[in-house]
């Protein structure tokens, strides 16, 4: 045998090792469970003292117009589970818009780009009417599941399309299924995003800290509770069936808002065309958005809105920085 050949027998022989094992959580040293939890965490908090206009309570409404994203991502073609996600664009969104306008509230719709490319006309009509658009991905694909380079090239091309598309560059982020990446918030500051709404560190706006340095990005917090998909959506085929009666959920929402108000914080609400579109359910958003109008001193804004004031605020307030 020469060198050469035991040299490849050997490499060959090495090959066929096993990987050393990874380490198992209860093996990792200080630095590395400290630094899975220090790289993306809540900094200090931006609730602000006083709203604008004196108003006592923030409210931030949000839609995801997701329609067919959701069954497209998963590779879901056929048209029945389409349709559900057409009745959203369809049937959802003329009566959402319908409703907002009749109360004259803004709101947020974080909007996939293959959904903005399938109807323009729903894009620029959101702008049109005076509420904001921001990015949900290219076609709600998972962020967890994507390498950095990929995830990147979708979120820049999302936001490339939406600004073309709805006449207004996005500031503000939601990851599709509030799924959020090592890579997300690198890839959300070098856009130059405003804010983030897809952590869950509080019920009020917080400053976004990287590995210990404060990043100025801001953070709105949604929480399931507050999110309509959790509620209704069913799966024939599992035994996911929740199917919640709506004036069940409405008691929680209603709660949830009653406690910001006297807490004089942020009720923000996450909500789908596709879910909270069927007529059942607009009966009791129609009801919680009444409660809410029955209160002193609301002030109604869109995402942006709300975190532009609050970063300003923090800027000029000494109290906040106090309160961190
Ligand atoms: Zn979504």
């Amino acid at each position: 045998m020469t060198a050469f050949e035991d040299e490849e027998l050997t490499m060959a022989a090495s090959d066929k090792r096993d990987p050393l094992p990874e380490k198992l959580p209860w093996q990792w040293e200080e630095h590395e469970w400290r630094g899975h939890v220090e790289r993306v965490r809540a900094g200090r908090s931006l609730k602000p003292d006083v709203w604008p206009q004196g108003a006592k309570a923030a409210v931030a409404l949000s839609f995801d117009p997701d329609h067919e994203s959701i069954p497209l991502r998963d590779g879901e073609t056929r048209p029945g589970k389409l349709s559900q996600g057409e009745f959203g664009a369809r049937v959802g969104i003329p009566r959402i818009l319908a409703l907002l306008e009749r109360r004259s509230l803004p709101a947020t719709f974080f909007m996939p780009a293959v959904c903005a490319l399938l109807r323009p006309d729903e894009a620029r009509g959101y702008t049109e009417r005076g509420h904001e658009v921001g990015i949900h991905g290219w076609i709600h694909e998972r962020n967890m599941e994507l390498d950095p380079k990929n995830e990147r090239d979708l979120m820049f091309r999302c936001a490339d399309t939406l600004e073309r598309l709805s006449g207004q560059r996005p500031v503000g982020i939601r990851t599709p299924s509030w799924d959020f990446s090592d890579a997300t918030l690198a890839i959300s500051r070098e856009l130059g995003l405003l804010y983030d709404s897809s952590l869950m560190a509080d019920d009020d706006p917080y400053e976004i800290v990287a590995d210990g340095e404060p990043t100025g990005m801001v953070e709105l917090p949604p929480e399931w509770i507050r999110d309509d998909a959790i509620y209704f959506p069913m799966d024939r085929y599992t035994a996911l069936r929740p199917y919640a009666m709506p004036r069940h959920v409405v008691g929680i929402w209603r709660d949830e808002f009653d406690a910001a108000y006297a807490e004089g914080g942020l009720f923000q609400m996450t909500m789908h065309p596709h879910v909270i579109g069927h007529r059942s359910r607009m009966v009791v958003l129609e009801e919680l958005l009444e409660h809410i109008a029955g209160h002193e001193g609301i002030w109604y804004a869109t995402h942006a809105e709300v975190a532009a004031y609050v970063k300003s605020r923090s800027e000029t307030d000494p109290q906040s920085e106090a309160s961190s």
